[in-house]
């Protein structure tokens, strides 16, 4: 039987972090690399290897994760440690992509993304409703990426468009699966908005901010909810207020997913090299170890 001990470690968040090799553009405006990966789950942030003129002392720091990839790991080795435990056994599977815009969460997933704006509502029963949400039948491997490339074909025009909303969005890419008509499995990719905080202090950047706030809440409030439904499953917290679900959109739409006793989480924070983005990426790598 299981203990509460294993109910917790089943229900706990696997956090990993991805390093991106430095891009082109970094490299022709000669920005190095401060990240290295020592062992499959220990990241640090260091000075760069080449003496420069530091403006600002980059103190060593190291965090632990359940994983951690360099910039040598292909998608499917990340798969494989992740997303891979599959929806035909476990029931819920839910996987997001955190971190600063141009670190690499699109990468690994190419997510459908429609452009109609949707709402999120919930009934008296608490089942949550999203309105405008199209969902399509699918029946073979290649339907589904056939939408994933047309989601992906919006999501990149919305990006391109310099619209500072666009990458300040959530996109979540499910697939539901279901046996005789009853819902057998879902398995939701979330690819975050970019977490980077807006360097000056005008008005629409205050805006972004908040917004930015706003994420990062979500994510905590999954954090609550997840230990929140492990505690229920192992008879634990009954003088507990209710789960927090409604503390941003994203946690309820992803309720079921959440309270399920088949379900699995997985975070995998996306991170950039280069000493020009090692604000943001300490950032990320903070907010990464408290959702652990
Ligand atoms: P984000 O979605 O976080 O804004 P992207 O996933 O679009 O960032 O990545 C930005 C660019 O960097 C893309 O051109 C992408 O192909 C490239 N890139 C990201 N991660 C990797 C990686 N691990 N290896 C190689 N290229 C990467
Ligand atoms: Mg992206």
């Amino acid at each position: 039987p299981l203990t509460t001990a294993d109910l917790i470690e089943e229900h706990r968040i696997c956090v990993c972090v991805r390093k991106r090799p430095l891009n082109k553009k970094e490299l022709a405006m000669k920005d190095l690399d401060v990240l290295t990966v020592p062992s499959k789950d220990v990241v640090m942030v260091h000075e760069p290897k080449q003496k420069v003129d530091l403006t600002r002392y980059l103190e060593n720091q190291t965090f632990r994760f359940d994983y951690a990839f360099d910039d040598s790991t292909t998608n499917e080795m990340v798969h494989s440690q992740t997303a891979s435990g599959d929806i035909f056994e476990r029931g819920m599977a839910t996987c997001f992509a955190y971190g600063q815009t141009g670190s690499g969460k699109t990468h690994v997933f190419d997510l459908l993304n429609r452009k109609t704006k949707l709402r999120v509502l919930e009934d008296g029963k608490q089942q949550v409703q999203v309105v405008g949400l199209q969902e399509k039948d699918v029946k073979c491997t290649e339907e589904v990426l056939k939408l994933i490339e047309v989601g992906n074909s919006c999501r990149t025009s919305g990006q391109t468009s310099a619209n500072a909303h666009s990458s300040r969005s959530h996109a979540v890419f499910q697939i539901i699966l279901r046996r005789k008509g009853k819902m057998h499995g879902k398995f939701s990719l979330i690819d975050l908005a970019g977490n980077e905080r807006g360097a000056d202090t005008s008005s629409a950047d205050r805006q972004t901010r908040l917004e930015g706030a706003e994420i990062n809440k979500s994510l905590l409030a999954l954090k609550v909810c997840r230990l929140d439904g492990c505690c229920k499953i192992a008879g634990l917290g009954r003088n507990k207020p209710h789960t927090p679900f409604r503390a941003s959109k994203l946690t309820q739409v992803l309720r079921d997913s959440f309270i399920g006793e088949n379900s699995r989480t997985c975070m995998i924070a996306t991170i950039s090299p280069g000493m020009t983005s090692c604000e943001n990426t300490l950032n990320t790598l903070r907010y990464a170890n408290r959702v652990k």
